[in-house]
């Protein structure tokens, strides 16, 4: 192999990776930057109220300045997310109304990847054991047609990586919601709660 091609192959394609918050985030990242440039993207406009939303983006800027990689914060666009949604508040997690939501953040997430002249992009929401890893995959390479830039598939919780970020967020001592994150989750929580 010239020398040319030997350079060109060692340099790491660069990933953005959508972060849906920190303890998400942690396994997936270590995951990634054994192969990648990773950059993370928090854009997560589903999140309510707005309290909930800064203290998740608070936890992903401090993870990113203590292990040293470059995050990228979206709009916090919470109206076009609703209308994006509206009509399925109904619908129970995991349902329809969470397919739409995945595919308004890797949208954006598809457009941030190509204007930040990244080769790839893919989403930490696959590391929830509630979340189905073939609907995720399948919109983002939807999300990704035409737009330039590649999805990667994953599904983060295999080979107990839900266990591996749990335990890193213990040791790093991230803040754990209890809850998905838009206001439908926060009510099913809340019913959870009551007493029966
Ligand atoms: S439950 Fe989670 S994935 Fe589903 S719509 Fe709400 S925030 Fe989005």
């Amino acid at each position: 192999m010239d020398l040319k091609l030997e350079i060109q192959d060692s340099v790491k394609k660069k990933i953005l990776l959508h972060a849906c918050c920190a303890p998400c985030l942690t396994h997936p990242f270590r995951m990634l930057l054994e192969r990648f440039d990773v950059t993370a993207f928090f854009y997560n406009p589903n999140i309510h109220p707005e309290s909930e939303y800064r203290l998740r983006r608070e936890e992903v800027e401090r993870l990113s300045r203590e292990w040293g990689f470059e995050v990228i914060i979206g709009p916090y666009d919470a109206e076009a997310w609703f209308d994006a949604v509206r009509r399925r508040g109904d619908d129970p997690e995991g349902g329809e109304r969470c397919a739409l939501c995945y595919r308004f953040r890797l949208e954006k997430t598809a457009e941030a990847a190509r204007k930040n002249g990244a080769d790839l992009f893919t989403t930490t929401l696959s590391i929830s054991p509630l979340k189905k890893a073939t609907v995720i995959n399948r919109i983002g390479h939807e999300a990704a047609a035409g737009s330039g830039v590649a999805f990667y598939e994953a599904d983060f919780k295999k080979k107990d990586g839900f266990k591996s970020s749990t335990r890193i967020s213990r040791e790093e001592k991230l803040y754990r919601q209890d809850y998905c994150g838009c206001v439908f989750s926060m009510r099913e929580r809340e019913k959870r709660r009551r007493p029966r």
